[in-house]
């Protein structure tokens, strides 16, 4: 039990001391002396007394005076007092002691065993009453803390939260950014009148039906800059009648902001798709048909009966549909690069022969615009390296036909060297250096992003795609593109790319045209096509048996399945990927269940190359797949890795034509209507590269020979010169008396 204090007034010391033994003899009590009013009010401000017990008559400062002190003083008005008497015993007095507050009046001399029970009465009811105290204090601490914490949430809570009445009045509002003057007003001029309606609905929800109301609308806080996106949760004050609710408006701008970002980003992801499939079909729809163009239009070449105008139209055709082509191919580029897809196909190159082919590419183009074009190889770059040479090609193309389109003077540089080598790899640069017009330093990153270009070479033509895609080729190949650039002056641009080494270098061919089967007294190899476009079926069987084999045709695969098991066994099947009652890969399938069937050898032909389509086919037990158009000399190729035939090519300058790299029509006897010197003369300048020297020869040819320098110029244009060699050559030595 805790200890209780009782103070005890008496202005006879004896007195004091005959009390403090009776009240010893309690437990936890601690009896305090004084021997005067005035002392004893000096000890209420020391002791939180329990009881005061004290004498009435006493000099200056008597007990009832003392009384009335205690009494008039919050602070021990609570004390309950007894007063203790010898000299008025009377009721008198006793009912004055009352009036004064005295809770008891002992008459002196007075018995023990009753004084104390009188005091254990008094102390317990103190005690009681000091615990509830205690208690009191305790709790109202406790609700000072619970409130102080709550307000220091609300003030610091990012939500807005206000009370308010039905009329949309604030009672209260938490923001820090709120000064008293909002309190009264009306919420809704934080609402634009739009948003009004919904937030006095809200309100009118909450009052009726007494319920929780959510609703999300724009608001604009004074205290803030800006007009925000919020919801707002508004909350009844659960009384009988209610009058007022809680409304928490949460700022959810930043969500509103991600949720439309994510549903852009779902939209896009969507119409990415979107576009591949498009793009996929697009390059699917173009290039089948292109196959019957460029396919027929090799046919017609064998014919070998044409004006020298007709064969012109067809360079025309073949020409256009390679262009065409090309720009499928960049399109599709561009679009794999966006979809990631984008992957390198590393093949065994010659940089050498890559960089002197571009050379020869651009020379003419170069000349006509009086600019000039060196290459340069450092010597430690090996002849063979594995590297994407089509995209390496792409890559260089884009630079050097940039540094055309951008200069009217000077010279173009291409200079190629090792930046380091170890055991396997090799990271190697390509300069391009130009005098043109330059680039603005402040516009030298931005060139390299889509669809940008630069001030200065905003006259000229271009999409702004190609350093774009080249800089995505660069980083495919682990290297990078970089560029120095002076307005005015030139740009010299920078590619850096990883490549393999190789060891083995592969062996050149060059293949003449296939002419027909050497069959050795055999039956020529049956060739089954299966292909649902007609043009293309009769395309592909004119193809083969203009060369000797036999052919079935047929337009799906139930027809090639019936052929298998009823007719003769094919050589080899050329089977079309995409086709529509059956595609290819289900008749592949249906072919290598059949146990005949089963090593017939299956080349797959499809407008669709893509990466699951070559999956799909290889787990069909498809031997090749082709992508169209198909030129000829491939299938003839293809079809010679699968099976074992041998071809008659057509041999130089012998033949009616050399037209596998579609030039005009020439042939060796033809070029021996001109003088050998001419020959001589001609050959001499190609086999020394001086492309002025070339020109000025093929002009003095067409001054005497109109139509043969005609012919001349057209492979010389198209810098086909190791045919123009051949054919030059077999016409020298055969020639013994020199015109
Ligand atoms: P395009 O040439 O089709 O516009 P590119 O992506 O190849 O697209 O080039 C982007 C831009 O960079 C060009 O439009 C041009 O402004 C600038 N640029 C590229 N190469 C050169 C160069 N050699 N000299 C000057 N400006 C160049």
């Amino acid at each position: 039990m805790p200890e209780v204090y009782i103070l005890l007034v008496d202005d006879m010391p004896k007195n004091l001391f005959a009390l403090e033994k009776v009240l010893n003899t309690l437990d936890d009590v601690i009896a305090i002396k004084a021997s005067s009013g005035q002392e004893a009010l000096g000890l209420t401000l020391q002791y939180n007394f329990a009881l005061a017990i004290l004498d009435v008559q006493m000099p200056e400062m008597d007990g009832y005076e003392l009384a009335n002190y205690l009494l008039g003083d919050p602070s021990t008005c609570r004390i309950p007092i007894i007063f203790l008497t010898a000299a008025f015993a009377d009721e008198q007095h006793s009912f004055k002691g009352y009036e004064r507050g005295a809770v008891d009046y002992i008459i002196k001399p007075f018995d023990q065993t009753i004084f104390l029970s009188k005091v254990k009465v008094f102390l317990e009811l103190a005690r009681y009453r000091i615990g509830l105290e205690r208690t009191v204090e305790e709790r109202t601490s406790a609700l000072l803390e619970e409130s102080n914490k709550l307000r220091l949430l609300l003030e610091n809570t990012p939500d807005c939260i206000f009370n308010l009445d039905q009329e949309g009045n604030i009672i209260f509002i938490n923001q820090l950014g709120a000064n008293k003057a909002f309190i009264g007003k009306s919420v809704y001029q934080f609402f634009s009148q739009t948003d009004i309606a919904l937030e006095k609905n809200a309100l009118h929800t909450v009052f009726t039906e007494n319920k929780t109301v959510e609703f999300e609308s724009n608001m604009k806080l004074p205290w803030h800059k800006q007009s925000n996106f919020y919801n707002h949760r508004l909350v009844p004050i659960v009384r009988d009648n209610i009058t007022e609710c809680i409304q928490i408006s949460r700022d959810i701008t930043h969500l509103k902001i991600a949720d439309e970002a994510r549903l852009k980003l779902v939209q896009a992801e969507a119409n990415n798709q979107a576009k591949s499939k498009f793009l996929a079909s697009m390059s699917h729809e173009i290039r089948t048909p292109m196959n019957a163009v460029l396919g027929y239009a090799q046919l017609l070449r064998r014919e070998g009966t044409f004006t020298t105008q007709q064969r012109e139209y067809l360079d025309i055709i073949d020409r256009s549909g390679e262009h065409l082509l090309l720009l499928l191919d960049s399109v599709l580029d561009m679009a794999k690069i966006e979809a990631g897809k984008m992957k390198l196909i590393p093949v065994k190159t010659n940089l050498f022969n890559l960089i002197n082919d571009l050379k020869r590419m651009f020379l003419l183009s170069a000349k006509k615009k009086g600019l000039k074009l060196n290459v340069s190889f450092s010597e430690d770059i090996p002849d063979w390296l594995i590297i994407d040479n089509n995209k390496v090609r792409q890559v260089l193309i884009n630079l050097l036909g940039n540094a055309l389109k951008f200069s009217d003077h000077g010279k173009i540089e291409l200079r190629a060297s090792v930046v380091e080598r170890d055991r396997n790899k090799i990271t190697l640069y390509i300069e391009v250096e130009d005098n043109g017009c330059g680039i603005e330093a402040e516009q030298l990153s931005s060139i390299f992003n889509v669809f940008e270009q630069a001030e200065s070479g905003a006259k000229q033509i271009g999409a702004g795609l190609g350093l774009a895609v080249s800089n995505e080729f660069a980083q495919l190949m682990n290297g990078s593109i970089s560029v120095q650039s002076e307005l005015s002056k030139g740009s010299t641009f920078r590619f850096e790319f990883v490549a393999e080494l190789t060891e083995d270098q592969p062996k050149q061919e060059f293949c003449q045209p296939v002419i027909g089967i050497n069959l050795d007294h055999n039956e020529p190899p049956l060739v089954l096509v299966v292909e649902d476009e007609v043009d293309n079926l009769n395309m592909m069987g004119q193809m083969l048996s203009s060369v000797g084999f036999n052919i079935r045709l047929v337009t799906n695969g139930r027809d090639a399945l019936s052929v298998i098991k009823e007719e003769d066994f094919p050589s080899i099947i050329i089977l079309d990927l995409r086709m529509k009652d059956m595609d290819g890969i289900e008749v592949a399938q249906h072919i290598r269940e059949l146990p005949q069937s089963q090593s017939i050898p299956i080349l797959m032909i499809s407008a669709s190359p893509s990466p699951l389509n070559k999956e799909l086919a290889v787990k069909a037990g498809i031997n090749k797949f082709l992508c169209k158009p198909i030129r000829e000399q491939q299938i003839f190729d293809e079809i010679k890795n699968l099976i074992p035939v041998n071809y008659v090519y057509a041999e130089n300058g012998t033949t009616a034509e050399v037209d596998t790299r579609n030039h005009s029509p020439l042939n060796s006897q033809m070029l021996e209507a001109l003088t050998l010197s001419m020959r001589l003369g001609l050959l001499n300048a190609i086999k020394s590269g001086y492309i002025n020297v070339i020109e000025d020869w093929v002009t003095q040819i067409e001054s005497h020979h109109s139509s043969i320098g005609h012919k001349l110029r057209g492979f010389t244009e198209k810098f086909d010169y190791p045919t123009l060699i051949k054919l030059l050559e077999s016409t020298i030595e055969q020639s013994d008396d020199p015109k």
